[in-house]
């Protein structure tokens, strides 16, 4: 059972969004990030550091372009959390991986507290079959007739992805598995929890999905909100805009 949560102010339950940054744009996200500021709603927003020198599947804004820059550092200001999604929105060799990393300590004046792996990124930290142990890994290799097995190298000691040991020394947090439940503190009840089978990773946690609007919104439905603030204060909606 999960320890009872007093929130602050007498407040009923939590509730946040990680931002996965996929297509965002100034264009695209500056209005909705200013009616969260203007709501008080401080979430988290995730970036790509550097810009990658090849043509990503699913591309967006990187830290590279100044007005960008500008708008996340205005965002770090008013509290919002910046967090990783990856280095950049392709594969990244470890150099290239470490260069992102000590770009974002640079811009933002920390390590990055949290990372969601970027499903286009080989170096994805334990992702793909990796997420899995035993019969569970051998069904989800089965399902996916093998395409993803072994592709996500980042926690593979000698692999030219491996960046395992700088992530467990400079980021706290990482994203795993995320839940159709609005509740994602009843979905996985212990996060942040450590798995000693991936010792690179210091904490997971988890999310309630919200991959597009019509899920978002359904998520996010009135009734799931009166859900959450009626049964008590050990409970917290953590969503992920992936
Ligand atoms: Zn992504």
């Amino acid at each position: 059972m999960h320890k009872k949560i007093i929130w602050p102010d007498g407040k009923k339950f939590a509730f946040t969004v990680f931002d996965d940054t996929d297509l965002a744009t100034l264009s695209n996200v500056g209005e909705v990030y200013s009616l969260l500021s203007d709501l008080g709603i401080k979430t988290t927003k995730s970036v790509w550091p550097i810009k990658g020198p090849r043509i990503p599947k699913l591309g967006g804004s990187t830290c590279e372009d100044p007005e960008y820059m500008r708008f996340l550092l205005d965002l770090q200001s008013k509290g919002f959390e910046i967090a990783l999604h990856n280095v950049t929105y392709h594969s990244s060799e470890r150099e290239d991986t470490v260069r992102g990393i000590e770009k974002f300590r640079q811009l933002f004046g920390h390590y990055p507290y949290s990372l969601a792996n970027h499903a286009d990124c080989e170096e994805s930290i334990y992702w793909g079959n990796y997420r899995l142990t035993g019969i569970n890994e051998w069904v989800y290799n089965l399902l996916l007739r093998f395409r993803h097995k072994g592709i996500f190298r980042g926690a593979v000691e000698g692999d030219k992805y491996f960046w395992g040991d700088v992530c467990r020394d400079k980021i706290k947090y990482v994203r795993n598995f995320v839940y159709k439940e609005t509740n994602t503190l009843k979905a996985c009840p212990f996060m942040p929890y450590h798995d000693p089978s991936r010792p690179y990773v210091n904490y997971w946690f988890a999310s309630s999905e919200g991959p597009t609007v019509t899920q978002y919104n359904e998520c996010l439905s009135e009734e799931n909100m009166d859900s959450l603030e009626c049964c008590g204060s050990d409970l917290i909606g953590h969503f992920c805009l992936a």
